[in-house]
Order: C-alpha cells, then structure tokens, then sequence
C-alpha cells in the first residue's frame, strides 16, 4: 500500500497527536490550546519563537513541549488524523477552556 512520510508530534500537556510541519517553529494544540514547541529548543530558540508567536497574533502563553517522530502513513490514516484534529479543534471551541475530559490520545500503529 502506498505511504506518506507523516511528521508527527504528541502534545506534552493533553497527549494528542497531530501533525507538524517542521518548516514551523510552533505549532497551536488542536485540543488543549497550547503552544507546542520542540523539546530541543534551547533557550535563544525559544525566544525566537514567542516572537513568532506575538507575529502571528497567538495569544497563548502555555508552552507544551514534544519531541517529532516520522512515520510512513497510508492515505487512509492521515485522512483519520487530519479529522481528528478538526472535530478536537470543534470540540475545544465549544468547551473553552476545558481540557481533554481525562481521554486517551489516539495510538498511532498499534
Ligand atoms: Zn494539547
């Protein structure tokens, strides 16, 4: 079957998994709201990116940190992700301010 080289990372703060594109700096948590940020940053980078951030008009100032894993993905399973994170996007709009409601983070080819 074929595959897609996926980047993806887990969200140090409510677990979910999502996509990333490694030409960014920082990416907003579909599900928590979080600014997550590599977990190899160092401290220069850091301040680069909540620059960045203030750019793009984030307004948050919760850091969650991740480290990215690639993965080869069918089509199928990047359409299921690409979904997930809308409906927690959707999900997070309705219910501000309140965090994941104690569910697991989708596994990834288990
Ligand atoms: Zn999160």
């Amino acid at each position: 079957m074929e595959t897609i080289k996926a980047t993806i990372i887990t969200c140090s703060n409510c677990g979910f998994d999502q996509f990333f594109d490694l030409s960014k700096k920082f990416k907003v948590c579909p599900s928590c709201s979080h600014a997550i940020v590599m977990r190899t940053a160092s401290g220069s980078e850091l301040k680069d990116i909540k620059d960045n951030m203030k750019l793009d008009g984030v307004v948050t100032k919760e850091l969650a940190y991740s480290d990215y894993r690639t993965y080869s993905l069918t089509v199928e399973e990047i359409r299921e992700l690409k979904k997930l994170a809308r409906e927690k996007k959707k999900a997070a709009a309705s219910k501000a301010y309140k965090l994941h409601g104690g569910k697991k983070p989708m596994r990834l080819l288990s």
